[in-house]
């Protein structure tokens, strides 16, 4: 029987409603939450990113601001603008768009935001909140997924539950938070021995790889939830076959844009699966809305309103 496929743009509507609530009843307090992003030098993918996260902001009746400095700012500059963002009382968020310019001490500047206003959940200091279970800033990605797996009533507690991929932004806090939620957790990486084998025990399998169509039927345990994180641009027309011959739909789209996503899963394991997220339109959609959740979250959290009961449930054990 085919998966069930999880519906990212479902689910990241649903959070960003409920965002969207949240920040009218906190503007009508006098609390309108603000987020500032910074896009430092000229990249075309970051300002997609960049220009979709304001305009996000402004529909959920946020405050938003966007920094532009140019390519040739110095890790000092950008530590100054950092430093004054911090200062604000009106800005309860601050995003500093990657790539920065090579010049940057990049870690300096992430560093430098103050952990309270900390959006990614980069910030060392919220790591370690995530780790010890402290009330904190966790990253978007993850943290949608766990959003994405309680809404769609997946058990965790006590599953099997396999990450690979061990990056800070990803890997590492999934495996947090899974673990914070009672799930059995296997971290897989590319140095792991037969990865197939460890990731056929998953009840919940997430790959977070970048690696176009890595894991395939012999990777997943039938009836298994698989959550595809990767996201894999393929423009060769063998290899886009080899993945999606027989699609018409994906194949009208590859050749009107020359291009198409695949995740880090082989398509093939739709059969096998019991529920999937496709690419595009699984977890893509959720770290934006998880943006947004963040940064009403840091608002309630540094001026002292006490969190409502959550609708985001990301912290709940
Ligand atoms: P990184 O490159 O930082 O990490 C990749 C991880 O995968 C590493 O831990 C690496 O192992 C592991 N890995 C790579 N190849 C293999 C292999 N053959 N076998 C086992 N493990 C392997 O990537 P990110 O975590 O930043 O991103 C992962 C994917 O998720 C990318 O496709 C990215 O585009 C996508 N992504 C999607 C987002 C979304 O919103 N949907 C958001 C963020 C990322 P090792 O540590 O040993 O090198």
């Amino acid at each position: 029987m085919a998966a069930i496929l999880l519906d990212g743009n479902k689910i990241s509507a649903e959070i960003k409603a409920e965002v969207a609530e949240e920040v009218k009843s906190l503007t009508d307090a006098g609390l309108r939450p603000g987020l500032a992003v910074v896009l430092a030098g000229h990249n075309p993918a970051s300002e997609i990113y960049v220009a979709n996260k304001v305009k996000t902001c402004e529909a959920l009746g946020m405050l938003s601001e966007k920094y532009t400095p140019p390519d040739t700012v110095t890790t000092h500059e950008l530590l100054e603008l950092v430093h004054d963002m911090n200062r604000r009382d009106e800005i309860d968020g601050i995003l500093v768009q990657l790539p920065l310019p090579k010049q940057v001490d990049a870690k300096a500047v992430l560093e430098a935001v103050s952990p309270a206003k900390d959006v990614d959940g980069f910030h060392p200091m919220n790591v370690g909140y995530l780790s010890t279970q402290r009330p904190g800033l966790t990253p978007c990605t993850p943290a949608g997924i766990m959003e994405m797996l309680r809404r769609y009533e997946i058990p965790i507690m006590g599953a099997e539950a396999v990450v690979v991929g061990r990056s800070d932004i990803v890997g590492k806090p999934m495996a947090m938070l899974l673990t914070n939620a009672n799930a059995t957790v296997t971290i897989c990486h590319s140095k792991t021995h037969d990865l197939p084998k460890v990731c056929h025990r998953a009840d919940i399998l997430v790959a977070a790889m970048g690696r176009a169509g890595f894991v395939t039927r012999e990777f997943v345990k039938p009836g298994a939830t698989v959550i595809d994180v990767g996201m894999n641009k393929i423009t060769d027309r063998a290899e886009f076959d080899r993945y999606f011959r027989g699609n018409e739909k994906r194949e009208a789209a590859f050749l009107k844009n020359g291009s198409t996503l695949i995740g880090d899963v082989h398509p093939e394991v739709a059969e096998i699966a019991g529920a999937l997220t496709p690419v595009p339109g699984g977890v893509g959609p959720l770290t934006i809305a998880m943006l947004m959740a963040n940064t009403v979250k840091a608002c309630k959290l540094r001026r002292g309103h006490s969190l409502k009961q959550p609708a985001l449930t990301t912290e709940r054990a």
